[in-house]
């Protein structure tokens, strides 16, 4: 049982934090936490990590792979031999492998793309043909097309509307979009909401090749025929096996036919090189491109449409495969009930050295460290769960079902789940639940950086204020005392925990000195690694520091280290950006219609060149954001009496287990009953990846997207959802408040 005496001291500490202190413990519980985190970095061995990823990335090990099979089972044993319950857990999902890929210029003149990455001798494992996966887009639809190509940037809204202006349609037309800009889903899915018929994406080498550094294997960046595969599902509408939305994908589940999925592209879409691309973009005629949409290859770069035709083939094999997810459990000593969830991904595209398997590795030293802090008789007085996910590559599969699966025994039990994924040498970085934020501050402080031996929030904001341009901002950087956290989108394993359950999550890693042009490529493998990432997986042990301490503190604290303030703080600063947003839009609007009305943009224009005039838009109006903003400022009071004035009120105290739950469970609160319109898997009000970014996050997305779309009907509707939503989530952070001054 806590006692009233250390829920005051825990939050005086929480106020007044320095080094020494750790959130959630206090007196004796403090001095053992320290001493275990201590002694847990002692058994944290570098030559671990690279052994592990030698085998794991030794040959390819995809979703439904022999090899991706093998790598679970020598996981789960890993886990048994430490003393971890360990299970695979298997689910049945749809994956696509391609049996037809074709991509060749009909006209006018002739050319067949390779579609293939060369195996090199200075990479170990390239030369695996027979296992690799070729160069695809998993989720394209099958399709036999030719048209006339078009050059469309990135292939996003904001293209199309340039498009526009320019007389262009794509309509029956097979576009070519760089990578970047947004993630690739979104590509084909604005291709085809503009009648396109079908779509290619390629590395452009400003962005992803020769413009950035030396390619491989000279160094690290994308040569000629490198190119990446990836996932095209729509995730934005929802993640996992798209035959089994909103339950796990076991064996004998009910499954949608597959013409009734919501979240596949209808156009076939293939990703294709920087040396394939070239001959196409060189054969494309129409305006030359606007300045920021040429690449760094040697031509000039034209829109088309055509003259260039294209002929694009593709058929999949539309199978199930197994999907085997690594679980392995240690159980709680106190509170076997509350669960500490970490995960890290562990299939590949190809080999996938850096991605998964440099976060995978880290996890499972840091697993393997916690056993041996076991064995001194130190002990987790909450359950850990460490998982190892299959299928993240083609749709967050793994996680997913997991989590669907198991859904309402993850929202009684989850205390948080901690995600990584790729590692490399650089800074750190963490995103999530803003209610960790000063948890994680913490933990960046109590993290010696590896190559310059301050902590690394002292590197992070070095690096921030020498990068920053001017001095304004260089200040503000200086004057920071900590880190804050991102705002989480989508792009791994967190979101199924939490965009669908409300579970508070996090997203911890090291990069930003890591470049490289290997992502999702067979150049993904351990030789590059070893060269270019993080020679000595020394950000490896980092990373198992950070997610060691995460792991430890939630699973040991006595008060979980939840702040409501820094939550307020940030969705406040969310709100002001929105509000910000619609006025920019209507003073925009105003102006673009009296350019119009006034023909300005006709005038102006080049008259040996097509121009068609934009069309004027509806005056943006006021919305009334008044809901929300008192939402906010009663939210603040609530916080700010958790956190303040707690510590006056004496004696008495609740059950740590009662206390705690309504800790945790605090941010389910926040997820809207119906979820997001159009796409009701994803229910938190506050975070969410943006339907027309993929994994760019949209904060407030629903009123935010609204206004995005100009529908201030929903925008209006979604103001009133989330306002409620932080009232109840208020009205729970009122009830643990009261529970403390009882
Ligand atoms: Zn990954």
């Amino acid at each position: 049982m806590i006692t009233r005496t250390l829920i005051v001291v825990f939050i005086l500490i929480a106020c007044y934090s320095h080094a020494q202190t750790i959130s959630g413990f206090s007196g004796d519980a403090l001095a053992t936490q320290q001493k275990a985190e201590k002694q847990f970095d002692t058994y944290l061995k570098a030559s671990n990590l690279d052994d592990w990823m030698k085998r794991l990335a030794g040959r390819p090990h995809h979703l439904g792979s022999a090899y991706g099979k093998e790598n679970a089972i020598f996981m789960r044993d890993l886990f048994r031999s430490w003393g971890y319950t360990a299970e695979i857990e298997t689910y049945t999902v749809l994956f696509p492998t391609p049996k037809v890929r074709i991509v060749e210029m009909t006209g006018p003149t002739k050319f067949k793309a390779s579609l293939s990455e060369p195996a090199l001798k200075e990479d170990g494992t390239s030369n695996q043909t027979k296992e690799q996966l070729p160069v695809y887009n998993a989720f394209s639809a099958d399709g036999d097309v030719t048209g006339e190509l078009v050059f469309v940037n990135y292939g996003v809204p904001a293209d199309y509307e340039q498009l526009a202006k320019m007389g262009i349609d794509v309509k029956g037309k097979i576009v070519i979009a760089k990578y970047g800009g947004s993630w690739r889903g979104i590509k084909p899915k604005v291709a085809q909401e503009h009648g396109a018929v079908g779509c290619l994406i390629y590395s452009d080498p400003e962005q992803d090749g020769y413009f950035q550094g030396d390619v491989y294997p000279r160094g690290a960046f994308k040569n000629q025929y490198g190119a990446q595969r990836g996932s095209v599902m729509d995730m934005p509408v929802y993640p996992g096996d798209p035959l089994t939305p909103n339950i796990g994908a076991t064996a004998d589940a009910k499954r949608l036919d597959r013409k009734d999925v919501l979240n596949l592209v209808k156009i076939p879409v293939l990703p294709i090189s920087y040396g394939d691309a070239q001959p196409l973009l060189a054969a494309l005629n129409g305006p030359v491109a606007p300045e920021s949409w040429r690449g760094a290859l040697p031509v000039t770069y034209h829109i088309g449409p055509g003259p260039a035709r294209v002929h694009l083939k593709l058929e999949f094999d539309w199978k199930l495969v197994e999907c085997h997810n690594v679980i392995a459990k240690m159980q709680g000593s106190e509170f076997p009930e509350e669960w500490i969830v970490r995960g890290n991904h562990h299939d590949a595209w190809v080999n996938g050295a850096n991605d998964p398997v440099s976060g995978m590795v880290a996890l499972m030293e840091e697993a393997r460290a916690v056993s041996e802090l076991v064995k001194t008789g130190w002990k987790p007085r909450r359950t850990l769960v460490y998982c190892g996910w299959d299928g993240e590559e083609e749709g967050l599969i793994g996680s997913t079902e997991w989590v669907e699966h198991h859904a309402a025994e993850l929202q009684q039990k989850v205390v948080a789940y901690i995600n990584s994924d790729s590692n490399g040498r650089g800074f750190f970085g963490a995103g999530g639940s803003h209610t960790l934020e000063a948890m994680v501050g913490e933990i960046a402080k109590d993290i010696t950086d590896p190559q310059t031996n301050v902590n690394t929030w002292e590197r992070l904001k070095s690096a921030m204020a020498a990068n920053a341009s001017g001095a304004k901002s260089k200040k503000e950087w200086l004057g920071k005392s900590a880190p804050a956290l991102y705002a989480l989108g989508s792009g791994s394993d967190y979101t199924p925990f939490f965009q669908h359950l409300g579970i508070p999550s996090l997203n911890i890693g090291f990069g930003g000195e890591d470049d490289g042009g290997e992502y999702h490529s067979i150049y993904d493998s351990y030789d590059h690694y070893k060269r270019f990432k993080d020679p000595k997986f020394e950000y490896g042990v980092a990373l198992a520091k950070a997610g060691g301490r995460a792991t430890l503190r939630l699973a040991n604290a006595q008060v979980l280290p939840f702040d409501f303030m820094s939550f307020h703080r940030t969705v406040d600063g969310y709100l002001k950006e929105v509000t910000a947003l619609l006025d920019n839009m209507r003073e925009t609007t105003e102006v673009e219609n009296q350019m119009i009305a006034e023909k300005r943009y006709t005038l102006a224009a080049d008259p040996t060149q097509k121009f068609v005039a934009p069309s004027s838009k509806d005056p943006v109006p006021f919305l009334n954001f008044s809901s929300l903003q008192n939402a906010l400022a009663e939210l603040e009071k609530s916080a700010k009496k958790f956190s303040d004035d707690i510590k006056y009120k004496p004696d008495g105290g609740p059950s740590p287990k009662e206390l705690n739950k309504l800790l945790y469970q605090a941010e389910q609160k926040l997820m809207l009953e119906a979820g997001l319109p159009r796409r009701p898997w994803f229910r938190h009000s506050i975070y969410a990846p943006g339907f027309y970014t993929g994994y760019g996050v949209k904060t407030l997305p629903g009123v935010r997207e609204a206004i995005e779309q100009r529908d201030w009907a929903e925008a209006q509707q979604q103001i009133e959802l989330i306002s409620q939503s932080l009232l109840s989530y208020k009205a729970q952070v009122d009830q643990i408040t009261g529970l403390l001054s009882k």
